[in-house]
């Protein structure tokens, strides 16, 4: 069933920005992530979600309900931002108490949800220590425990772990996957990093511009990017003019296949992991190995093919054998083309 549904939201700035016409749909126990850089809307959608923001025209319904009217303490959202928002001067304790306290909650009904919300995001030992005591990753699991206890029917995610570093970011990721399976709380994630967005989410709306450039599973969105903007944004990608024959595009004169069928110049996207080496001259391309770069179990290496310069990923063991100034031949295992009109 469908849990949050987002018809044409528009809302304009005086600025002239803002979201124009965004429409969405998010099913019971969904976690979708609005992915795209920064400026692009996102924020505005989460906020007009969760009652902070009056939107231009549009609707937005929880369980079939428009909730539009109501303020944000009558929305059944629950909100965790990037900065935490904690009470400085309260314990762990009682900064997740406090909405219950307020809802006048019975005291041991109090405590049982606090300990049952403090164990999910894994922090009962700091039930009496004040946020001021705690590490940024755990203060955020304080703000994410205060959230979830409030069981909102949609929750949501403001580049929730933009402040951590890269490796606790990582780690809180899967954490956040762990107890949306154990909760089965729908969630509205947002951020601008591509691959944080690849690896939680059900299905990733790409945003640009205050528009939805596309809406589909991470697997999708990755291997096929409905225009440039996405293929530019998620991933790394090499971009290549070639000329396109119906089902066939070619690159300095030679012919590869290509998914939809048109004729004119193109933009080529490929991977760097589907540029493949190759002995075979027969439709291989010619280059000159420029660099290799070891990043751990896979190196990345840049190359020169006439007027194109392109990055590949070799597996580390291969990527021993090849020197700059070498010279190779390459083909590519996977392709993605678009107009170049586009
Ligand atoms: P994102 O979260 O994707 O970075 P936002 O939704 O915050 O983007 O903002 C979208 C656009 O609207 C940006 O150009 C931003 O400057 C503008 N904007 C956001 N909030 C306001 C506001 N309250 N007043 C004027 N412009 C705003
Ligand atoms: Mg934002």
């Amino acid at each position: 069933p469908i849990q949050l549904s987002i018809q044409e939201l528009t809302k304009r700035f005086k600025t002239g920005d803002g979201v124009k016409g965004i429409s969405l749909d998010v099913m019971k126990g969904e976690l979708v992530t609005l992915l795209g850089p920064s400026g692009c809307g996102k924020t505005t959608v989460l906020r007009s979600i969760g009652g902070f923001l009056d939107p231009d025209s549009g609707d937005i319904q929880i369980q079939g309900k428009s909730v539009l009217k109501l303020p944000p303490e009558k929305r059944p959202t629950a909100m965790v931002f990037q900065s935490y928002n904690l009470w400085p001067h309260m314990t762990v304790y009682d900064n997740l108490a406090f909405g219950l306290k307020i809802r006048k909650v019975k005291k041991t009904e109090i405590d049982r949800q606090v300990k049952e919300a403090l164990a999910l995001v894994r922090l009962e030992s700091a039930e009496r220590k004040t946020p001021g005591q705690l590490s940024g990753g755990q203060q955020q699991r304080v703000a994410l425990a205060r959230a979830l206890l409030l069981k909102p029917d949609v929750l949501l995610l403001d580049e929730p772990f933009s402040a951590l570093d890269a490796k606790l970011r990582m780690e809180m990721r899967e954490e956040l996957r762990d107890i949306q399976t154990q909760t089965g709380m729908t969630m509205v994630f947002v951020t601008h990093d591509q691959e944080e967005a690849l690896s939680i989410s059900d299905r990733i709306v790409v945003m640009n511009a205050g528009r939805i450039e596309q809406l589909s599973s991470p697997q999708e969105i990755y291997d096929k990017p409905q225009s440039l903007f996405v293929a530019g944004f998620i991933g790394r990608i090499n971009l290549l003019k070639g000329v396109s024959t119906g089902r066939s595009v070619s690159v300095s004169g030679i012919p590869f296949a290509q998914e939809h069928e048109y004729t004119g110049e193109s933009m080529i996207g490929v991977r760097p992991e589907d540029i493949v080496l190759t002995t075979e001259e027969n439709g291989s391309l010619a280059g000159t190995i420029r660099q290799v770069m070891i990043l751990g179990h896979y190196a990345e290496v840049s190359l020169d093919s006439g007027t194109h310069h392109l990055k590949m990923f070799v597996p580390r063991e291969r990527a021993a054998e090849l020197r700059s100034g070498e010279h190779i031949r390459f083909s590519f295992s996977k392709i993605v083309t678009f107009p170049a009109a586009q």
